[in-house]
């Protein structure tokens, strides 16, 4: 019987267990076959605050597995595979293993759509992003290529125009699924061109991105086209398959929280993207784990003052 269960190991789940380790709670963290979150697919992250030279981003999250291991956390490699939030104690699948536990906090992430087209994942980190806040500034005076025809695409491009000579917008529709807001912010903009009508059908580079090949969506027509940047934007799928039945879900399946830690299950916590749609940082992941392991503390506190009354209670009875 476990007091805690955190399954996540990017940065809310590891500062959750660093907070839930340094309160005795000893943690059990499944941190997954692919431990450390989206952070492990960065090279040099710039805003994480205590680095004043940056840091590498497999090298945060070994820092910070470290830091919660070395207060006593237990983490495991390995993925959650089923749960069981209906009854307590909850139950928390791990293979075939079966754990149960008092309190769970979920920091499972959200996991950033790739367009899956060949050259992507070899350049990843070398001029393929899907992060521009995290590594726009690396494209000072460089021509950047944004995908995708949302909000986040708008965001993004807009962003990258603080860095970039030329930010160009290629989407494969002829119209913007962007609010009117920023869809006009954007199109305005006079260091953003649009290419209508297109996809990214393959990166080209050998150690960084130097160029693209496209592909006409309604001719099949491809083309190269050079640049120094690929930021793709075309949304994010929270990493809540496992929970469909078991928390509330909102439309696009990130778990529904009222103050962003408790979800609909008293006992279970959420912590990091798998409910924020709108950050999405590595320092606010951070601090939405911190949260939620100080508010499953109180929580366990509650319990037990409950449980010692009950079995005062029942001695009384006797
Ligand atoms: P989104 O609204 O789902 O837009 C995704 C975009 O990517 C769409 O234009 C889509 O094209 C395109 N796309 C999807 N798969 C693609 C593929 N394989 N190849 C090429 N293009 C592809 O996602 P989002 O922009 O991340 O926004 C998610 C939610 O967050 C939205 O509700 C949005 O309003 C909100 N958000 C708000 C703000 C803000 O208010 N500041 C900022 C960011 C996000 P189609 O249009 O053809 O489907």
């Amino acid at each position: 019987m476990e007091r805690l269960i955190i399954i996540g190991s990017g940065p809310a789940g590891l500062t959750a267990a660093i907070y839930a380790a340094r309160a005795n709670l000893a943690p059990v963290v499944f941190a997954g076959y692919q431990y450390g979150g989206q952070l492990m697919y960065t090279t040099e992250v710039e805003n994480y605050p205590g680095f004043t030279n940056g840091v590498l981003g497999p090298e945060l999250m070994e820092s910070f597995r470290a830091q919660a291991e070395r207060f006593g956390s237990k983490i495991h490699n390995v993925d959650v595979t089923r749960v069981d939030f209906s009854r307590a104690p909850f139950r928390v699948w791990a293979g075939e293993d079966l754990y149960d536990a008092d309190s769970v906090i979920v920091a499972t992430g959200a996991s950033a759509r790739w367009l899956g087209v060949p050259g992507e994942a070899h350049l990843r980190g070398r001029g393929v992003s899907t992060c521009a806040t995290c590594d726009g500034a690396f494209f000072k005076e460089k021509h950047i290529v944004v995908v995708g025809g949302g909000d986040s695409a708008m965001e993004e491009a807009l962003f990258l125009t603080r860095f970039a000579s030329r930010v160009t917008v290629i989407h494969r529709r002829d119209s913007l699924r962007a609010s009117k807001i920023m869809a006009d912010r954007a199109l305005a903009h006079h260091k953003i061109d649009f290419i209508w009508n297109s996809a990214v059908a393959e990166c080209a580079g050998d150690t960084h991105l130097t160029g693209l090949v496209l592909a006409n969506s309604i001719t099949g027509e491809r083309s190269d086209f050079a640049a120094d940047a690929l930021f793709i934007a075309i949304g994010h799928d929270p990493n809540t398959a496992i929970f469909e039945d078991q928390l509330e879900l909102d439309v696009a399946h990130y778990i529904v929280s009222g103050d962003g830690v408790h979800t609909n299950v008293p006992g279970i916590f959420v912590a990091g993207d798998v409910y924020d749609i709108r950050y999405k940082q590595a320092v606010t992941a951070a601090g939405m784990g911190c949260k939620a392991s100080l508010e499953a503390e109180k929580y366990l506190e509650e319990l037990d003052a409950e449980r010692e009354a009950g079995g005062l209670l029942s001695a009384a009875t006797l």
